[in-house]
């Protein structure tokens, strides 16, 4: 798990799986001097959606510690199993999900448990203790979640998959879309997603990350502004070439190896 700093109130841990971010951030809080009286922390921190492999999410409490970041709360982007592992570092914590997402999850019930054990299975990983989601809180999108004396904005992200909420941390400058503008993956439209809803996401995440300076993709490295408006550029120009039905698109540079191109072949067959 590699962990960069992109603010000093934002840490991206990025899992050796997928490349798959999970995003510490932190805010002033309100317990302020009152609170360092009486040897509270000074801020309050968040962590948004989760490294996979078993070790990273044991390293995670001590290393988000270490770091300042003890996390007070949970989040995650959508309901893909790959982004809901947080319980497992912090089984403590309570998981905030948007309200697609928790309709999503009643709608499709065991289906996030069944993904991770199969995706185990698959890569020959153990885990000792199963995925449970536990506390859940849901969060209304639109709408806003306060950290400390902050607040992260929560914007509708569908297309993907059926669910999906962006969240906007602008006092720090860092926009979290979920599996959105990845330099690593091509628009992939999974179950549940469209390309309308896809198209439209874009269309909403384009403002904020004008007024972004870190966007952070749910897969891949953090991006500055300018990098991520072209990952936006060249998405639009796929999804284009999606909507054509374009058996042998060419892929954005870097996204254009026989992985994606199985992607491809899967947006194909779904839209
Ligand atoms: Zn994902």
């Amino acid at each position: 798990m590699r962990a960069v700093s992109v603010h000093r109130d934002a840490l991206v841990l990025t899992s050796l799986l997928w490349q798959t971010n999970a995003v510490a951030l932190r805010a002033e809080s309100n317990r302020g001097a009152a609170g360092r009286a009486r040897g509270l922390r000074p801020t309050e921190a968040m962590l948004i959606d989760s490294p996979y492999f078993p070790e990273e999410l044991d390293a995670l409490p001590d290393l988000l510690a270490g770091a300042g970041f003890e996390p007070d709360a949970l989040i995650a982007t959508h309901g893909d199993f790959d982004h809901l592992l947080g319980r497992l570092a912090f089984p403590g914590l309570a998981l905030g999900l948007g309200e697609p997402t928790v309709e999503r999850l009643h709608r499709e019930p065991g289906a996030a448990q069944r993904g991770l054990r199969d995706h185990d299975a698959q890569f020959y990983v153990e885990r000792t203790a199963p995925l449970a989601l536990g506390q859940v809180q849901t969060l209304p999108v639109p709408g806003s979640v306060e950290l400390g004396e902050q607040e992260i904005e929560l914007h509708p992200a569908e297309g993907h998959t059926g669910d999906g909420t962006a969240l906007f941390a602008r006092w720090c400058g860092v926009l979290c879309p979920g599996d959105y503008l990845s330099g690593v993956e091509i628009p992939m439209i999974s179950e549940g997603g469209s390309l309308g809803a896809y198209r439209a996401t874009l269309a909403r995440l384009s403002p904020l990350v004008e007024a972004a300076e870190t966007v952070v993709p749910g897969h891949g490295a953090p991006h500055d502004r300018e990098r991520a408006l072209r990952v936006l550029d060249e998405d639009v120009d796929y999804l284009d070439a999606l909507e054509r039905g374009e058996e042998k698109p060419r892929l954005p540079e870097g996204r254009d190896t026989k992985e994606q191109l199985g992607i491809h072949a899967a947006n194909l067959a779904r839209v």
